[in-house]
């Protein structure tokens, strides 16, 4: 399989071997190789209960080493939380959090790279996450976190073996300091921001749902955003989708950010294609708290090309809207509850939702914040 990194400027393609993160020339890097349609009328009565029986549209093939990687992660659960409302419960995973999604095929392809190191940088999840994919492909990792980082997320990281490296500041000195290691030391960046292995993996929820509706996909999904990880994820799986002719119409991207750290919605409001960093001012829903995210234009881009949109909740309403989840009998993180608190706002603000599909990613288990 021909695969390469490619640059979202210049267009200039590296190989995977080179371990590139970011071109020469500063632009991102997506990743380019050849995808075959998933034939639905096989995966539907697949044995295989993982979002590998996707293989075909993934970055890597079937005598792959990811059958020494994966835990069982995807295949979550569809359910039906009100007339036309949809769950799709991401918290059913082997970490507790749908960046297991993202960690599974990254992991695959570094161990199938023959990398033995790799570093990452993550607001909790995805630290957990690239951990014990590690783990289990006897990879080691280096996970740096903010020092504010919940204790519960901190303990599951060094579990996995991980050495923890705790940075003051905000989530952008973080990632700074990550990047620092990486290039000091030249291994393997894991980052769910800039490796756009992670989205080949982070997709599959869209294929999933996809074949839970009979293919079909829902007219809108609400997805809480911060750097982007699930957001650029649906937006790929939806234009492969449509690209095989397997749907005619991307669904809406509603987005929905926290009302103390909103960049993304600041720049599309006032029709920037560029999202200038803000100041975050603190919120609860510590997993989309980024306030300088790094891939903002491509969100926006797909935002837009949806003809979708985005609103900002405030913490007040995500606890409201958490305790509304957990007394119908889901206990999820507080970021996971934005979505749903969005939901009602969209209702108002577009009447005709309330007669169409909708989908809300829960994205991680409620004993992740306290
Ligand atoms: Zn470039």
């Amino acid at each position: 399989m021909v695969m390469n990194y490619i640059c979202v400027e210049c267009k200039s393609t590296f190989p995977l071997e080179s371990h590139k993160w970011k071109c020469d020339c500063g632009g991102l890097l997506n990743l380019e190789f050849d995808k075959k349609p998933v034939d639905f009328s096989k995966t539907s009565i697949s044995k295989n209960h993982s979002l590998w029986k996707y293989i075909d549209t993934l970055p890597l093939e079937e005598a792959d080493v990811w059958q020494e990687v994966t835990m069982g992660e995807g295949d979550t659960p569809l359910i039906k939380l009100a007339e036309n409302l949809y769950a799709k419960a991401e918290y059913y995973m082997p970490t507790l959090s749908f960046k297991d999604r993202g960690a599974a095929v990254l992991i695959a392809m570094a161990k199938k790279l023959g990398i033995d190191r790799v570093v990452a940088d993550s607001s909790g999840n995805a630290g957990s996450a690239i951990a014990a994919f590690g783990a289990r492909a006897g990879i080691q990792c280096d996970i740096f976190v903010a020092d504010s980082t919940s204790d519960k997320k901190i303990k599951q990281i060094e579990a996995h073996g991980a050495v923890i490296h705790k940075i003051p500041g905000t989530r952008e000195d973080v990632a700074n300091a990550a990047i620092a290691m990486v290039e000091d030391t030249q291994v393997f960046y894991a980052s769910h921001i800039f490796n756009p292995l992670f989205w080949e993996g982070t997709k599959t929820y869209v294929y999933e749902i996809y074949e839970q509706m009979d293919g079909k996909l829902p007219e809108a999904f609400i997805i809480p955003v911060g750097n982007g990880t699930l957001l650029i994820g649906a937006y790929i799986a939806f234009k492969e989708l449509l690209d095989n002719g397997q749907i005619d119409k991307m669904p809406k991207i509603l987005a929905v950010q926290a009302t103390a750290c909103a960049p993304i919605q600041k720049a599309f409001l006032e029709g920037e294609n560029l999202v200038s960093p803000v100041e975050n001012n603190g919120t609860l829903a510590e997993g989309i708290a980024i306030a300088a995210p790094a891939r903002g234009s491509e969100i926006l881009k797909a935002v837009r090309e949806t003809n979708g949109d985005i609103i900002t909740i405030t913490d007040e309403e995500t606890m409201q809207a958490r305790k509304e989840l957990a007394l119908k009998g889901f206990y999820v993180e507080i970021t996971s509850a934005v979505n749903y608190a969005a939901y009602s706002k969209y209702v108002a603000k577009y009447p005709e939702l309330i007669d169409q599909k909708v989908v809300l990613p829960l994205c991680g288990a409620g004993i992740k914040s306290n």
